[in-house]
């Protein structure tokens, strides 16, 4: 039999949106869910060609991979083959790979087929880093409290559901007398109960534990990115179940003196109108210490110095940005009598006359330099 368009199993056009995508499916998986159609092939089928169809258009790559081959893209030995359809879907995979999409009512209820373990919930933390740590990468260790299994309880099937994890009700409803699975209300759908627990657990055998974790954090992250330690969110009922997973959002505490934009920094230098005319050796902070650098001789105001792999390293490993030092000339604002002379004296003076296509770059040609 050959196989239909994706775009046409779904009942799409090729010009859906990916949500349009994603609502095609939830009502085509809902449609032919087992749970509903119960011991028929047909619908089995229809099921599976849905969850295929959508694993592919709601993938930006491979969409576009068929979007341009068609289903040829995926056959083996075309060289864009990704495997997988070998022998159609199992049952299981679509359930964890598409389990959220079927929302209340339908995602749940397959842990009775003992293929998704409960998952304990995540835990968030904030972490704050400073410019220097986010440069050089950090062992980060902080207090968690996480809920954990008490020491010495024990679960056993729950006997409500049999350790299905759900029950099936009769409902009545305007198209007759249907059948649905729903949670054990017993056990919560983890199809295990508590037989004994220690003082001081909760109703799923749970105490709260005070761990420290370490948390290593790679060079470059930048503010509001998202790290996952995993197994160390709080654990969940059960004998089999695994724990959740500690997720770890990255705040960066604003640098006194560096400005950071992406992987490159700036740092404004202010030099004295007699260190700009003579020239000067300057001190400047950079996040890996201190570095000296030459202010030339008639170094005009506005100048940007560029230090090469003095900003940060890219997260994706691209390499390391640059440190913009841009130098600002201070003006004397309060004179004295003698100084106010000597000013008096340079106005018509000719080397005090401003004459910018000879000594220097125009603020247009050094932002040209800095993108080249
Ligand atoms: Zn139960």
């Amino acid at each position: 039999m050959a196989k239909r368009d994706y775009y046409e199993v779904l009942g799409l056009s090729k010009s859906a949106s990916s949500s349009e995508i994603k609502k095609a499916y939830r009502k085509m998986a809902v449609k032919y869910h087992p749970d509903k159609n119960p011991d028929d092939k047909a619908a089995e089928e229809k099921f599976k060609e849905a969850a295929e169809a959508y694993e592919v258009l709601s993938d930006t790559d491979k969409k576009s991979k068929y979007d341009q081959f068609g289903h040829s893209a995926f056959e083996g030995g075309a060289g864009g083959g990704f495997g997988g359809f070998g022998g159609g879907m199992d049952m299981d995979d679509i359930f964890s790979q598409f389990g959220d999409i079927f929302g209340g009512g339908f995602g749940g209820s397959r842990r009775s087929r003992g293929s998704v373990r409960a998952k304990g919930s995540n835990l968030r933390i904030r972490v704050k880093l400073t410019l220097e740590e986010i440069a050089n990468g950090v062992d980060k260790k902080v207090k968690v409290r996480r809920k954990i299994q008490a020491k010495g309880v024990r679960y056993t099937t729950c006997s409500t559901c049999n350790g299905q994890g759900q029950v099936m009700r009769v409902q009545n409803t305007m198209l007759g007398r249907m059948q649905t699975a729903v949670t054990c209300p017993s056990c919560n759908g983890v199809g295990q109960s508590i037989s004994s627990k220690p003082n001081g657990a909760d109703a799923q055998g749970l105490v709260v534990s005070e761990e420290t974790v370490t948390i290593n954090i790679p060079e470059g992250v930048t503010e509001g990115i998202q790290l996952k330690v995993a197994g160390k969110g709080n654990d969940a009922a059960g004998n089999n179940s695994i724990p959740g997973d500690l997720l770890v959002v990255i705040e960066e505490i604003p640098h006194e003196k560096l400005k950071r934009e992406g992987t490159n920094l700036h740092y404004d230098l202010y030099v004295s109108f007699s260190e700009a005319a003579l020239g000067a050796s300057k001190e400047i902070d950079t996040v890996t210490g201190k570095v000296k650098i030459k202010i030339e001789t008639g170094t005009q105001s506005g100048k940007i110095l560029r230090l090469k792999g003095k900003g940060l390293p890219s997260i994706e490993r691209y390499g390391t940005g640059d440190l913009m030092v841009h130098v600002n000339v201070w003006t004397p604002q309060v004179l004295d009598k003698n100084q106010r002379k000597f000013f008096e004296d340079m106005l018509e003076d000719e080397n005090f006359v401003p004459n910018p296509s000879k000594t220097d770059k125009s603020f247009f040609e050094k932002v040209k330099d800095m993108f080249s």
